[in-house]
């Protein structure tokens, strides 16, 4: 049988993590402690999911023609990824945050689009086959808005289940993209900044989700963090779905994980609720260890229950 096929639009970028005792003062030099870089972006943490789970995965999206491009891109093809359509943009920076971490645990982060702000609906275009070709589209906004757009009429045009994850929430999401949406998924604060409804009883999460679907999504799916998600769907389903009760110690990257792996399960044929209770399990396993990608199981570390398609 063919591995699940899940194609990702969307961003990569590299994390830069300075610790320092304090934050520099402007005009400041200060000696750090520590530095560590991660790969990260959206696009790609959600792409490393499906990877890991077994799918085929092919990436759209753009990195600069610096060195992290390339290193990137590397990282991608070690994971597995198809990276054909991850173009490279002359003259820019790849995406990369810049974060300081003080001894409080506080941070500050610069995030610089660099080339993911490039990525085009003719990227999209010359990856067609790519889209068309899978079972399951993942967006996210860390890249033009028009390229989401293309990618996702694309998919629907092609019968291709199209899951939009409305992170992070920059500006005014287009009433399109709700309507090409089959799944469309924010976070709490994402669902409170589009609908303007507070996310924090199930009550409000329900009505974020009813406004979500009023504006033509087939179903809205809010993730709601340690305590699971709720799926609302036009055709009537109203479920929460709890998640595992974890200790958790670091929940960067708890979104992208989710999102990577309900397309994966999605891809395979396994059913809605399933695959929901499932990229929860898969969740919760990433927050209990730190960082993004390094905390995304691999398949030979999941119990073989939760693969079983
Ligand atoms: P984001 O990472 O985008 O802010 P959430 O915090 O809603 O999104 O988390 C996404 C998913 O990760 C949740 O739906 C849940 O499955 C899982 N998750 C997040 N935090 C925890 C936690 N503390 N314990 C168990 N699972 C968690």
């Amino acid at each position: 049988m063919n591995a699940p096929s899940v194609c990702v639009v969307g961003s990569i970028n590299l994390d830069m993590n300075a610790y320092v005792h304090r934050f520099p003062r402007p005009g400041e030099t200060l000696h750090g402690g520590r530095f560590t870089t991660g790969y990260g972006g959206k696009g790609a943490n959600q792409a490393v999911m499906v990877a890991r789970l077994g799918g085929n995965i092919s990436m759209v999206g753009r990195v600069g023609d610096d060195i992290f491009g390339q290193d990137m891109r590397r990282n991608l093809a070690a994971e597995g990824i198809d990276a054909r359509f991850v173009f490279e943009s002359a003259g820019v920076s790849s995406g990369v945050a810049v974060i300081t971490v003080d001894d409080n645990g506080q941070n500050t982060i610069i995030v610089i689009a660099g080339a993911n702000g490039l990525v085009t609906p003719d990227d999209v275009a010359a990856a067609q086959a790519a889209i068309a070709g899978a079972r399951v589209l993942l967006c996210q906004m860390e890249v033009p808005m028009a390229a989401n757009l293309a990618a996702l009429r694309l998919a629907r045009a092609a019968g291709v289940t199209t899951i939009f994850n409305s992170a992070p929430v920059s500006g005014e999401v287009p009433a399109e993209v709700y309507q090409l949406a089959d799944i469309f998924c924010p976070n709490e604060t994402e669902a409170e900044l589009l609908t303007g409804i507070e996310v924090h009883t199930l009550d409000d999460a329900r009505l974020a989700a009813s406004i979500i679907l009023d504006r033509g999504a087939r179903a809205a799916l809010i993730t709601l963090g340690a305590r699971g998600c709720l799926y609302v769907s036009a055709d009537g389903a109203d479920e929460v779905i709890p998640t595992v009760e974890v200790n958790a110690v670091d929940t960067t990257g708890a979104g992208d994980a989710f999102v990577g792996s309900l397309g994966y399960f999605l891809a395979a044929g396994v059913a809605l609720g399933t695959a929901i209770e499932r990229a929860n399990a898969i969740a919760a396993i990433s927050v209990q260890s730190p960082g993004t990608q390094s905390s995304y199981p691999r398949r030979e570390q999941l119990p073989p229950e939760l693969l079983v398609l």
